[in-house]
């Protein structure tokens, strides 16, 4: 038994800039599975570090009475070197200010760097195949040496991730409904998780296009299985992204019901079923046509068909400035998952999700993210 709080000191570029990252390590060190919770690497989204927060006492009581079957890392906020971007007064937390790489973007595709390890060693015992992936991940990330912070979150994150059977990265959209990003090889298996989170859709996709946190086991596995025809390689690690509703979306009330429905998201008698998963691809991001300000014309979880005004963009410039409004037509029949909490916005910008079920010609094989 064991519930330890672990620091660790990020190394900044620049005097004063040095941050120090803690986390909590928790149960038997020689549990059978690991379970990895993050919260916030979209560090500006803090549903789910309520979560977080409120899943950590129940994680030490459960401890304590020798009840965990699993070793957990929780990390109520992976992204501590964010946390002190205040622009003015709103907290920038989505990207890396200095590069400008979305923090949940460009994770690295670990195939090619291990790959060379591997060949020529798996054999058909699917544990050993295992074992020798997840050996060889960690001596590639032993030896790299992080050239600044970022670099050294990233390295630590994927140390302590790797080699855990579960992974659950929390996030949250703008305005929205509770969901979760997940691979289509995960579901059904992975359907207790969305009852249990009350997920309104689980948007599968095994490869988004934008170098996810979530999407790097998976993406390894997948691609050791494809190179190796004929040796047992799973998808070891369990990874999903979830959305806890919108940014402001951070309450006690939330965040305690949340944790509670995490701490037992297994069991027989579970909360109502929720929808089975659907290819990502079938989801429309809806986007302005048009700079301008968004007068929503539907609500989220309402169900629309394809044509149907989505809202009206109200023109901010010429000669009609302030007085046409234009709307904006959904492209797929579903149901509104997401919309925008700020309502002005540039011409490209996605105001809305759409969750259809028919794959949209537009995003096959598209990069599939909003950003
Ligand atoms: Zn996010």
């Amino acid at each position: 038994m064991a519930f330890e709080r672990k620091t660790v000191r990020l190394t900044g570029e620049a005097p004063g800039t040095s941050t120090e990252f803690t986390w909590y390590a928790i149960g038997p060190a020689d549990a059978p599975e690991k379970v990895h919770l993050q919260a916030a690497l979209h560090a500006d989204e803090h549903p789910g570090t309520m979560v977080l927060h409120h899943l950590l006492p129940m994680l030490r009581q459960a401890d304590d009475q020798g009840l965990l079957r699993a070793r957990f890392t929780v990390m109520p906020a992976v992204n501590p070197l964010s946390l002190r971007n205040f622009s003015s007064a709103p907290h920038i937390g989505r990207s890396d200010p200095r590069p400008g790489v979305n923090h949940n973007r460009r994770w690295p595709d670990l195939f090619p760097l291990i790959r060379s390890q591997l060949a020529g060693r798996l054999n058909d015992d699917v544990r050993f195949n295992v074992n020798l992936i997840r050996k060889s991940v960690a001596q590639w990330i032993d030896a790299q040496q992080p050239r600044n912070a970022s670099e050294q979150l990233r390295l630590l994150v994927l140390r302590e991730c790797h080699d855990a059977e579960f992974v659950l990265d929390l996030h949250c959209d703008d305005d929205s409904l509770p969901y979760i990003y997940t691979s289509p090889e995960l579901m059904p298996e992975l359907q207790d998780l969305s009852d249990w989170v009350g997920a309104a859709a689980t948007l599968t996709a095994a490869d988004s296009g934008g170098g996810s946190f979530d999407e790097v086991l998976p993406q390894l596995y997948r691609k050791v299985a494809l190179a190796n025809p004929g040796k047992p390689v799973p998808l070891a690690t369990a990874t999903a992204t979830l959305e806890y509703r919108g940014r402001a979306d951070v309450t006690d009330a939330y965040g305690a019901d949340d944790a509670r429905r995490l701490s037992v998201a297994e069991g027989a008698d579970g909360p109502p079923a929720m929808p089975e998963g659907l290819p990502f691809e079938a989801t429309e991001i809806v986007r302005a046509d048009r700079p301008g300000l968004v007068a929503y014309r539907v609500d989220l979880g309402e169900q629309v068909n394809a044509g149907q005004p989505v809202a009206d963009i109200i023109s901010m410039e010429g000669p009609e400035a302030y007085m046409a409004r234009t709307p904006i037509l959904a492209g797929t029949d579903g149901f509104v998952l997401s919309r925008l909490s700020q309502k002005y916005v540039s011409r490209g910008a996605g105001i809305a999700k759409i969750v259809g079920t028919r794959i949209l010609p537009g995003r096959k094989g598209a990069y599939l993210l909003e950003d």
